[in-house]
């Protein structure tokens, strides 16, 4: 079965759209210092708008704990999707309160409400079905139809996410679309040479996409936090690096199992090692495996590749067709950690083929660092979601939309 899309709702002139954007931006002292997914999600609106339609949307930002917390409100995306629009945006400051209820009911055709963060209502999130599913219902009674199109969310059973998608005619909107096309590119007949740049920081979440990538590329390049864990696998000693002990035979089977299927997985020669985690740290760049012998013993930490493995990562991705990249090379956003990260997306920008920025902090770290986003093949919204689309994984997002 495939995807269905927005013309399968039919004419939506006049009708009440929900739409389950992902507009989870960084957010910091009240200002967007990414509006990536804002940008990202205006297709779909703008034709919904466009078509007469009276749209709702509806987004979570952060990970509030299922209360209202001004810290975590969507009133500033609200004012930026108004920027971007060229028109109103009705923001409401309740999710399915009287606050929503009275900004959808005064939408015309063509107009335009954001709802606040779904997340600031536990059902959205709950792993009670029922309660999901009656949180679904409130949102439900918002609309005559649902667009699915927060792609960063498709692997999450939540109640926008997927009970929504079954009270009501639903279908995905442009983004997701887009999202599974370029993504199919990385899983059916990728040219060859595919490399795949695996870095950042949640390490236990993304070591499983190596199991099922291994007999897919042909390279794999292990950078950020995971590759303390990779190094510590092989014997050597690692400071005080992001390390997750209880995968280190995880690790060395992923190891063992490349060796059997001839595909290489390159690990840092050097790292660039720090006293303390601050940009005022001091530094060293040392060989990998001797990151406890600066003078900073074994409470260095390590927090970026070092410049030759920077040249080497780079050089490979430059000769490849395919290129996938999930998760910085180091701690970017402190600029002494930045350099690693660069190199990777500066390679990027130069693959003669298709080449592909996921993951939330990686976008931003692409833009962060100045690069913009017509440099790259595709910068995907979603890290977790293409991730385990990679993986070959069931995503209930997409699912719920006819899609298998
Ligand atoms: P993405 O959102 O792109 O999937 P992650 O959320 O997994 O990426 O990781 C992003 C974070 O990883 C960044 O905030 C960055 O500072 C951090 N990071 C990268 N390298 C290291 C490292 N060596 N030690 C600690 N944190 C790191
Ligand atoms: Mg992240």
């Amino acid at each position: 079965m495939t995807l269905r899309t927005l013309d399968s709702l039919g004419s939506l002139a006049g009708k009440r759209v929900i739409v389950r954007c992902d507009l989870n931006v960084p957010v910091k002292d009240g200002v967007i210092t990414d509006d990536g997914r804002v940008r990202a999600s205006l297709p779909t609106l703008n034709a919904l708008i466009n078509q007469g339609a009276r749209v709702v949307v509806v987004s979570h930002l952060g990970r509030p704990d299922g209360a209202p917390d001004t810290k975590y409100t969507l009133e500033p995306v609200a004012q930026r999707l108004s920027e971007l629009l060229g028109k109103p945006v009705v923001f409401a400051h309740d999710t399915v309160g009287q606050a929503a209820t009275d900004a959808v009911a005064g939408l015309d055709d063509g107009d335009i409400a954001l709802l606040e963060n779904l997340r600031f209502n536990p059902g959205e999130t709950s792993k009670d079905e029922a309660e999901r599913h009656a949180f679904a219902e409130k949102l439900a009674a918002f609309g005559d139809a649902f667009v699915s199109d927060g792609f960063g969310v498709v692997h999450r059973k939540q109640a926008s996410v997927y009970d929504l998608a079954e009270l009501l005619p639903s279908a995905a909107g442009l983004l997701i679309q887009t999202e599974l096309e370029v993504l199919d590119k990385l899983t059916e007949n990728p040219e060859r040479p595919y490399t795949v740049v695996l870095g950042g920081s949640k390490v236990s979440d993304k070591l499983g996409v190596i199991g099922h990538l291994l007999p897919r590329v042909n390279t794999l390049l292990i950078g950020g936090g995971m590759l303390f864990t990779f190094l510590k696998a092989q014997g050597h000693p690692v400071g005080s690096s992001l390390l997750e002990e209880d995968q280190l035979d995880t690790v060395r089977g992923y190891l063992a199992k490349a060796e059997e299927l001839g595909v290489t997985i390159v690990l840092p020669a050097d790292i660039v090692v720090a006293s303390k985690f601050g940009a005022d740290a001091e530094t060293a760049v040392t060989a990998a495996d001797a990151i406890e012998d600066t003078p900073f013993g074994a409470s260095g930490l390590g927090l970026d590749i070092g410049p030759e493995t920077a040249a080497a990562f780079a050089a490979i991705i430059r000769d490849s067709r395919t290129v996938f990249w999930n998760g910085p090379m180091g701690v970017f956003e402190l600029a002494p950690f930045a350099e690693g990260t660069r190199a990777v997306a500066a390679a990027l920008t130069e693959v003669d083929g298709l080449g592909v920025v996921g993951g939330g902090d990686s976008a931003a770290a692409v833009r962060a660092l100045g690069f913009s986003d017509d440099q790259f093949g595709h910068i995907s919204t979603g890290g977790g979601a293409s991730l385990e689309f990679l993986e070959g994984k069931r995503l209930p997002g997409l699912e719920v939309l006819g899609w298998s």
